[in-house]
């Protein structure tokens, strides 16, 4: 008789991977001989990593009964994330563990990986000991545009790593591209210690238990700047608050802001301007309505006018906010002129910078410290005042009736929050990081400049349950273009990726649509296609090319750059490094170029090439580069977007309505949640200067306060 070979314990195994920001789950099933079942559940999909991939990898499994996959293309990371939770299967139904296996040699190994900084990769150390993780040192971070993000990354993703002695810790809300890097570092210090680094891999266990917090007043979801300053409020009006934050530190994008509109401040008037009104506030009405082109919203416009000096000086008097910014090396603090209207001389201001007014970062200055103190003193005013970061809200709940009672959210570590409360304020920073989302309501997703953790939720859980929006489509903030992969690694110096920049968004260049046809060309109908930038912003999924020619690329090598490219502003999110003076040769134009090439920003070839590459009409192309014949360059620009501007409907209570117009008397909803409001569908947001800022001081305040008195 043959005896029956027993190769797994006959059970069902599941394990979880970290791919690059998100889990996925595998869940498989053996007998004594095979796999027999398996199931991926990616925690997020993406157009790539999508329902077909997973589709095609669960069949290859139970064909090869193998953990060695084929990595699905252009989704490296979440395949091997499927690879890495399966081999745990695998190993479990082996009745083994994954360790690790191969031996680190002792010692510190330096290595560097891209972050989130523009002109430096990040650099660290890693030390290793009797094969353990024994300690990481980051040495070097050039992250210039939100340093802040990389404190807490550093602060929360290192110990995480060596308690756990894993890389699957996940990353942290909001630092995601720092934690990367570091995580990317200790990965390739184990590689050089002669480790393996999937082994280094194993799944954490994520925690299932569930707190419940009660007899709260209010919740507010998000505490970027309109959920500090509805925080604020609530607690100063007697309220008992909890804040709720997904990401590893509070602030959200209004950290990297300049500063807010300001109507008529007295504290600020009487600093900068005399004592004098520094707008008209009619004459801010009427402009507003006409470009609205609708009195609907008219009560709230009113609100956001009316209010708005008095809310910055409640913040200012109460809550120590500080607004005597300056650009760099300007002299004085005070009011700055409005982008649209050079009548309106004094119109928005600046947050002062850190505590000295002086540290800047290439988006705005350092003023996270604002909100942290003003959130800080806003906690003590009650004892049983609290707030968690890395918590992010997913649900409203309700009681049988359908009134909200609170909200369920969902802690890193795994840990289910069940809070509950008399009222809640959603204030989780609109969409923009939701590139589903942005492809519902735009029809193109789009480069992100700022942080991506606004996802949509706050909108989302209100409609759940009923709620309307306002001017959903109302365009983004897209006012830069850049190409579209900004190079963080140490290819090109600082220097050599200004001159990048330049290239590619100089206006000093022939300009060329996604069809081949020149920027500002009318069609049959008359439409310009250049229309794609409406009033002072971009569309979403905008982008074009710098064309270049073969002698023109030469004469860059030989006698520099124009005066107009030299002089562009690559300020915001350029390079960081410095430009050259017009008409200096660029004698490594051609290492720039090959490595723009790599990086995907551009393209050489013949006309006939370049319209195959880019899928353009080739007798477009070649009528808009003026011939068919020698080599061309072309460069590529996409927009790049701060916020979304539409949001949920509300009133000028701050109480988000339903659909059929009616309150929902304990929901409200502020800052770029409820922007829409003041915007118009298919415009640009409201392009005053400052006003979304504006929005968060006068739609805290206002929400805060009304919550308190429920
Ligand atoms: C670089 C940059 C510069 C800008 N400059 C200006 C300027 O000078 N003037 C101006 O008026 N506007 C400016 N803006 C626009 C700015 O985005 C808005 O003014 C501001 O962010 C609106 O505040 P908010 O509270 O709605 O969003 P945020 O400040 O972004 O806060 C939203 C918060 O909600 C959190 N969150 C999201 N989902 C959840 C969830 N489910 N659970 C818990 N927390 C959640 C986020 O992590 C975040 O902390 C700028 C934006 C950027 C990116």
């Amino acid at each position: 008789m043959v005896e029956k070979m027993t190769k797994y314990i006959p059970a069902s195994y599941e394990s979880k991977a970290l791919a690059h920001n998100s889990s996925i789950t595998v869940k498989t099933k053996f007998n004594e001989s095979k796999l027999t079942a398996i199931q991926i559940i990616p925690e997020e999909v993406n157009a790539i990593f999508n329902q077909q991939a997973v589709e095609k990898m669960q069949e290859e499994a139970i064909d090869c009964q193998s953990p060695e996959l084929d990595v699905i293309t252009g989704a490296t990371e979440s395949s091997s994330a499927v690879k890495r939770a399966l081999k745990d299967c695998f190993a479990k139904a082996s009745g083994k563990e994954m360790r690790h296996a191969k031996t680190l040699k002792d010692g510190t190994y330096q290595a560097s990986a891209p972050s989130y900084g523009f002109m430096y990769p990040m650099t660290g150390e890693v030390t290793f000991q009797d094969n353990k993780i024994k300690d990481i040192n980051i040495t070097k971070e050039s992250d210039s545009l939100t340093s802040q993000w990389f404190e807490v990354a550093k602060e929360k993703m290192i110990p995480r790593i060596i308690k756990n002695q894993s890389l699957d810790t996940g990353v942290v809300t909001g630092a995601s591209a720092s934690s990367v890097a570091i995580r990317s570092i200790t990965e390739k210090a184990i590689a050089k210690a002669g480790g393996d680094v999937n082994d280094w891999h194993i799944p954490v266990s994520t925690k299932t238990d569930t707190v419940i917090l009660k007899d709260y007043d209010v919740i507010v979801v998000g505490l970027g700047g309109s959920g500090v300053l509805s925080y604020c409020a609530a607690a100063k009006s007697g309220a008992k608050v909890f804040g709720i934050e997904a990401a590893g530190a509070i602030g959200g994008n209004s950290v990297s802001t300049f500063g807010p509109m300001v109507v008529n401040s007295k504290e600020l008037n009487a600093k900068y301007n005399n004592g004098q009104d520094n707008i008209d506030p009619a004459d801010l009405y009427k402009t507003w309505i006409k470009y609205v082109g609708s009195d609907s919203k008219a009560e709230v416009i009113k609100t956001a006018i009316d209010q708005c000096g008095p809310a910055i000086d409640y913040y200012i008097k109460n809550f120590g906010f500080s607004f005597d910014g300056v650009f760099p090396g300007a002299p004085v603090g005070g009011f700055l002129p409005s982008f649209v209207r050079k009548d309106w001389t004094k119109e928005w201001i600046i947050y002062t910078a850190d505590k000295d007014n002086k540290k800047w970062y290439i988006s705005g200055p350092d003023h996270a410290f604002q909100f942290e103190n003003a959130l800080e003193k806003a906690k003590k005013m009650n004892p049983n005042n609290d707030y968690k970061v890395e918590l992010r809200a997913k649900k409203l709940l309700t009681d049988d009736a359908g009134k909200i009672i609170g909200v369920k959210a969902k802690y890193y570590d795994g840990t289910i929050y069940q809070i509950y409360a008399k009222s809640v304020i959603l204030a989780s920073g609109g969409f923009i990081g939701n590139a589903q989302m942005m492809k519902e309501v735009y029809g193109a997703d789009c480069h992100v400049f700022g942080s991506t953790t606004a996802k949509g939720d706050g909108i989302r859980m209100a409609r759940e349950l009923g709620a309307d929006t306002y001017a959903l489509k109302t365009l983004p903030m897209i006012h830069i273009s850049q190409v579209p992969y900004i190079i963080r690694d140490n290819s090109l110096s600082a220097d050599q990726k200004a001159i990048l920049s330049a290239l590619a968004t100089t206006p000093d260049a022939i300009q060329i649509d996604e069809t081949g046809t020149i920027l500002g060309s009318k069609d049959d109908t008359g439409t310009t296609n250049s229309d794609l930038k409406i009033q002072t912003a971009f569309a979403p999924g905008f982008h074009y090319y710098n064309a270049y020619s073969q002698d023109e690329i030469d004469q860059i090598r030989e006698h520099g750059l124009s005066e107009i490219t030299t002089k562009i502003n690559i300020f915001a999110i350029g390079q960081g490094g410095k430009m050259p003076v017009a008409n200096t040769p660029i004698r490594d134009i051609d290492k720039i170029i090959d490595q723009t090439i790599k990086h995907r920003n551009a393209w050489k070839g013949t006309v006939r090439e370049i319209a195959e590459l880019l899928n353009m009409d080739q007798a477009k192309l070649e009528k808009a580069l003026g011939s068919k014949n020698g080599l061309f360059y072309l460069f590529e620009n996409a927009a790049y977007a701060y916020a979304t501007c539409g949001g949920l409907n509300i009133n000028e209570k701050m109480n988000v309505l339903r659909k059929d117009g009616s309150v929902i008397d304990n929901l409200f909803a502020v800052g770029q949640d409820s922007e829409g409001v003041e915007n118009k569908n298919g415009e640009a947001y409201t392009p005053w200067g400052g006003q979304a800022q504006a929005w968060t001081f006068v739609s805290g305040k206002i929400a805060g306060e009304n919550v308190a008195s429920l």
